[in-house]
């Protein structure tokens, strides 16, 4: 018989209180707790003593909260996200949230409270601009994608890992959500009215298919390194001069580059959006720049980083071979390409929309900020192999997108 029960906020302050000592030497009955998620999958409490000491505890449902019980989610998820956190936590420990405690069977994690931050889509959202933001993305990437593959780590350790992060509930969350409803007619699609015309196209673009068919089945089949799997702005808390990573509960072992370029789409979500979020051009076409200069210099950092680390870190013999890394590297690029795209199509016509595009008032500018998006992923998608660097990127980018 498993202990789990869905914790109310009282069980999680008593269970808080048992299994760490964050709140040591305080009056425990000063203690508050109160449930305030607003993710999709889980429940987060905060408790915390008006002396200012706090902590977050994250518990699975069974469930998917945003769709009730009619979806079924194994809690097998919440050892997952916190074995995949413990791991990039020894890796990159100044970007993630400490992990005081964890519990499998309750499917609890107890973690560091980041308040003091703000999650990176509302930040960008409201046009802010954090300076470490990009190198601190770069870093997290590069450490935990190396790190964890088959480039760094012994095989049979590796295979082992990929063993402890099968995680086929949550992959499935993204195999239909993101390589499946957008091309096809889905009952779970949702567009903005008006967009139905550019939705239905992609359920006819034949070639599109074939690129996301192609995609699709990296990911399902390739095991290169320890993902965290849903790398989105929402996923991502800032502060000046902080970054941090949270929600690893996709954690599994897939491609690369699904991982950067899920980060990278959610810029060039934000940029297009930025269309209908700001008013002033100046101001808005200074914000796209930074969004385009940050991802070229993220990309930078990432690939020396990567590539230092090929160069030092791989013990391997075959793989230390220079003429393959290199060719390593650009195919991650395009995958990397690929995926940004996909994650951009699917935000404009799959189930999961981004807030970004969401909160635009003024249903033209919607409509077009979200048609840019489209534009951009398809041509990602569908150009990623003749894209050798970000300047290319960018000649396309600006041949389909004003600004
Ligand atoms: P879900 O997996 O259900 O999407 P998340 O891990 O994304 O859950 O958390 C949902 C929300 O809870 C976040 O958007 C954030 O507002 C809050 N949250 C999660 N972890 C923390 C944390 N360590 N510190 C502060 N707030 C957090
Ligand atoms: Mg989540």
């Amino acid at each position: 018989m498993t202990r789990y029960k869905t914790f109310q906020t009282a069980d999680a302050l008593a269970y808080a209180l048992e299994h760490t000592d964050r709140f040591a030497g305080l009056d425990s009955t000063a203690l508050t707790s109160e449930e305030f998620g607003d993710g999709n999958l889980n429940l987060v409490f905060r408790i915390s003593h008006p002396d200012g000491a706090s902590l977050i505890l994250k518990q699975a449902l069974p469930y998917a909260r945003c769709v009730g019980e009619s979806w079924p989610l194994s809690v097998d998820r919440a050892r997952i996200e916190a074995e995949a956190m413990l791991i990039e936590s020894q890796l990159c420990p100044a970007l993630v949230p400490e992990i005081y405690h964890y519990d499998a069977e309750l499917a609890v994690t107890i973690m560091e409270d980041l308040s003091d931050h703000q999650i990176l889509r509302q930040a960008m959202v409201e046009g802010k601009r954090f300076p470490t933001l990009m190198h601190d993305m770069a870093v997290f990437l590069a450490d935990t994608l190396f790190f964890t593959s088959d480039l760094y780590l012994d095989p049979a350790e590796k295979k082992q890992r990929v063993a402890q992060f099968i995680n086929p509930d949550l992959c499935k969350i993204t195999e239909d959500l993101f390589f499946l409803d957008p091309y096809c007619d889905h009952e779970r699609n949702n567009y903005y009215p008006g967009f139905n015309e550019r939705a239905s196209k992609l359920w006819s673009h034949t070639a599109l298919k074939a690129e996301i068919a192609d995609l699709k089945y990296r990911f399902l089949t390739k095991t290169q390194s320890l993902l965290h799997g849903d790398v989105h702005a929402g996923s991502i808390f800032v502060r000046e001069g902080s970054t941090k990573v949270i929600d690893a509960e996709f954690a599994y072992y897939g491609p690369a580059g699904f991982d950067i370029g899920s980060y990278i789409g959610n810029l060039l979500l934000n940029f297009c959006a930025q269309w209908g979020l700001m008013d002033d051009e100046d101001a808005r076409n200074n914000y796209r720049r930074w969004i385009l200069e940050g991802i070229d210099s993220f990309w930078n950092t990432f690939a020396d980083r990567f590539t230092g680390y090929l160069a030092e870190n791989t013990n391997d013999p075959s793989l230390n071979n220079l003429h393959w890394q290199s060719r390593l590297m650009q195919r991650i690029w395009h995958d990397t390409l690929g995926y940004a795209g996909a994650e951009m199509i699917r935000r404009t016509v799959g189930l999961a929309h981004v807030k970004d595009l969401d909160v635009i008032s003024d249903h033209t500018r919607q409509l077009q900020a979200a048609g840019q998006a489209l534009v951009l992923g398809e041509a990602l998608v569908m150009q990623r192999r003749q894209l050798d660097n970000m300047g290319d990127v960018l000649t396309m980018l600006s041949g389909l997108v004003e600004y």
